[in-house]
């Protein structure tokens, strides 16, 4: 099973940005509204998540690190319909296998917490009794400690910290009443407070995304049926700055999709001039049925039942925004 968990922490865990995509997104599935994020030296030496999610029972601490392990589905229907950010399993598993890994977590119903610590190849995790508030607290030191090779491909602290960041600000801007806090080498880096009212979340937007891009902004809010498209889009002329600021989620998971790209695109070039390019933070909603998750361990890619539906409704709705801008 180590091996297998190891060739699945290939997949899943490509340096220590990953590592922090999946355990914040297992504390945003388990109710958490203040995540903190601290990480050592890019996160070679540490990625600390602590949250005040629901936390695990102490029969399932040991449970959560077992491959295929999750709470979040019990059902082949489950699959279907997913609104979790997490389903397969796989992250603790794989994470667990190529560093040391400490679980630390209490339930509301507990009066004490528990902690489980595996490393590597080992596997062999033994539960002890430990101070902590409702919640949970993820700790993965030496990532890549027993796989030479990918450690071998880590690159500056300062540029792994930099992907952690992106990640952050990705899950951020998608989920603004969450507080999260990130540090590296114990100084704060980034605090964003919870955000509720539309000044907050515009505060949170132009924190990640720039003043410009808040400045220039047209918002969308576009609907048919059970779609719902909503967002920002801005229009440079200054086409390079903002060329990297095209943020789209589904289901508030962040995809890289074709079509949802393809459709802003020819909107744009429909209804802008060649110097214009568009900066972007949309959100697509829309019933878990319709929209297959499950296409990659990664979860970055997805594919819809009715494509060019989807397609027709993203283009409709960005246009609408450009054209209205333009009267
Ligand atoms: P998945 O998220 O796909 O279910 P993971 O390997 O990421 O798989 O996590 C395994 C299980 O551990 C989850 O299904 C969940 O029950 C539990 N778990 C992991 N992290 C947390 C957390 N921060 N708070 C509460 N439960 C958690
Ligand atoms: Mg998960």
């Amino acid at each position: 099973p180590q091996l297998a968990n190891q060739i699945a922490a290939g997949e899943v865990v490509e340096r220590p940005a990953s590592v922090v995509k999946e355990l914040v997104e297992n504390s945003l599935d388990a109710g958490a509204d203040r995540i903190q994020i601290d990480i050592e030296r890019g996160g070679a030496t540490l990625i600390r998540i602590r949250d005040n999610g629901c936390g695990i029972v102490k029969e399932e601490l040991a449970l959560a690190l077992a491959r295929h392990a999750t709470s979040k589905i019990t059902c082949l229907e489950d699959l279907e319909s997913i609104l979790s950010l997490g389903f397969r399993g796989e992250a603790l598993a794989s994470i667990s296998s190529v560093s040391r890994l400490t679980l630390t977590s209490r339930t509301a119903e507990q009066k004490e917490a528990w902690q489980v610590y595996v490393q590597g190849r080992e596997q062999q995790s033994t539960i002890v009794p430990a101070s902590h508030p409702v919640g949970t607290t993820v700790e993965v030191a030496n990532l890549f400690f027993n796989t030479p090779a990918r450690r071998k491909f880590l690159r500056s602290d300062k540029t792994e910290f930099a992907h952690i960041d992106e990640v952050i600000r990705r899950i951020a801007l998608a989920k603004s009443q969450i507080a999260f806090t990130l540090t590296h080498n114990g100084k704060i880096i980034r605090q964003y407070k919870s955000a509720v009212e539309k000044s907050q979340i515009l505060k949170r937007v132009s924190a990640i995304c720039g003043e410009d891009f808040v400045q220039q902004a047209l918002a969308i809010n576009w609907k048919h049926d059970d779609l719902h498209l909503s967002g920002w889009i801005a229009i440079s002329d200054c086409s390079r700055s903002q060329n990297e600021l095209n943020y789209c989620y589904i289901n508030g998971r962040m995809v890289k999709d074709k079509v949802v790209t393809h459709a802003i695109r020819q909107a744009c070039a429909e209804h802008l001039n060649t110097e214009q390019s568009p900066a972007f933070v949309l959100f697509l909603d829309l019933n878990p049925n319709d929209v297959d998750v499950n296409v990659h361990p990664t979860k970055h890619e997805v594919r819809f039942q009715q494509a060019r539906l989807i397609h027709d409704f993203i283009y409709q709705g960005v246009s609408n925004a450009l054209l209205s801008a333009q009267q």
